[in-house]
């Protein structure tokens, strides 16, 4: 899965600075990273995920959205 984090940085919680610039100046929001963390969870069972690039999620009313 493509992302505009690193996967080292969504598996593992801990931000390089570059991620966490995207998070400061508010380019990627804390929904991004949660979702784009279960995303990856499932990522070898479902190849399909795999090919997707994740380009925003949005939260509008507690409903997710994802763009892809
Ligand atoms: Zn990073």
């Amino acid at each position: 899965m493509r992302m505009r984090l690193c996967s080292f940085c969504v598996k593992s919680g801990i931000l390089c600075q570059k991620c966490q610039e995207k998070i400061e100046t508010g380019e990627i929001n804390e929904t991004y990273m949660r979702i784009a963390k279960e995303l990856i969870k499932f990522e070898d069972k479902y190849t399909s995920i795999q090919k997707i690039s994740l380009n925003n999620v949005y939260n509008v009313d507690n409903i997710i959205i994802l763009a892809v």
